[in-house]
């Protein structure tokens, strides 16, 4: 354990704001919103496997950072310990790999997503479920994407593993009627993050072709909403929302395709 990570834990047993975990937070759309939710007043426990990014935020936001790979079971198991206080969840850590037709997909990019997208999330709310709900108002955020909503070509990999992280999300919702727990679904269009990058193996040129020509939401534009959804009152459940820049129209149509 790092000095920081050392003062930021005992921080964290001693001060009183609300807690709010971020997975995926080492890069993106999960390090905006840690710092979207830190400026609301939350102290961000922090997750990823590259530990030292989430290091250097926490330091900087005043939070937690803690090393995690939602796909390892004792990673997991580690991550949470200690955490018997929470608030807010934000299950933001995942991503693609590879584009390819059903006819020619690659088996271990399907385990990669399937395993972080889906098992992923399920394992860090299992966990800490019962602290968000003994915390009185506890909120679980999902960000899905427009690929839980929809099919596109080339795409079923991503597509299929974000809509049973989404079916999930949806079937806890039910299964959480009259505990004080809210649930909301962020389904975001295209983002300008590394998504792109991780999913072409970090072919840059491809990546960066995906934003060029139309102008793509950020980070912060989704961290904002979050950040919305956590300063709603505990009676207000804000079930699901899209957004997508304005040159885009859904996952198979932009200014580009036409
Ligand atoms: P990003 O910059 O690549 O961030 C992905 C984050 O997930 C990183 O912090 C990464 O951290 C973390 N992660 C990946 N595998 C992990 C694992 N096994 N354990 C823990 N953390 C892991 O991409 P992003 O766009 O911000 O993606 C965030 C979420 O938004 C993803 O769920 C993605 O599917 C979704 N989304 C993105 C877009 C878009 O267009 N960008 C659109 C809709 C939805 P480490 O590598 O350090 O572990």
């Amino acid at each position: 354990m790092s000095p920081d990570t050392a003062t930021d834990a005992t921080a964290q047993t001693t001060d009183q704001r609300p807690i709010a975990v971020v997975t995926g937070a080492s890069s993106g759309i999960g390090a905006a919103t840690a710092r979207q939710l830190a400026e609301q007043g939350y102290h961000v426990v922090l997750g990823a496997r590259r530990v030292d990014r989430v290091e250097a935020l926490a330091a900087e936001i005043g939070g937690t950072g803690k090393q995690l790979d939602v796909t390892d079971e004792d990673s997991v198991a580690a991550f949470v310990e200690g955490l018997d206080r929470v608030n807010v969840l934000v299950n933001n850590a995942g991503g693609a790999k590879g584009l390819d037709p059903v006819s020619t997909a690659n088996l271990d990019d399907w385990r990669w997503m399937w395993e972080t997208n889906v098992l992923g999330s399920l394992r860090i709310t299992k966990a800490l479920l019962p602290a968000l709900i003994a915390s009185g108002d506890g909120l679980i955020v999902a960000i899905t994407s427009i690929a839980a909503l929809e099919a596109y070509d080339n795409g079923s990999g991503y597509t299929s593993a974000k809509h049973a992280q989404a079916v999930t999300h949806r079937t806890l919702r039910y299964e959480l009627l009259g505990k004080p727990v809210r649930l909301t679904e962020i389904c975001p269009g295209m983002v300008e993050t590394d998504f792109s990058l991780v999913r072409f193996e970090g072919d840059k040129e491809r990546a960066d072709a995906v934003y060029q020509g139309l102008t793509p939401l950020t980070a912060d534009d989704v961290a904002e909403v979050v950040g919305f959804v956590a300063s709603r009152p505990p009676h207000v459940n804000l079930d699901q929302i899209v957004l997508m820049p304005r040159d885009q129209a859904s996952a198979r149509r932009n200014i580009k395709t036409g």
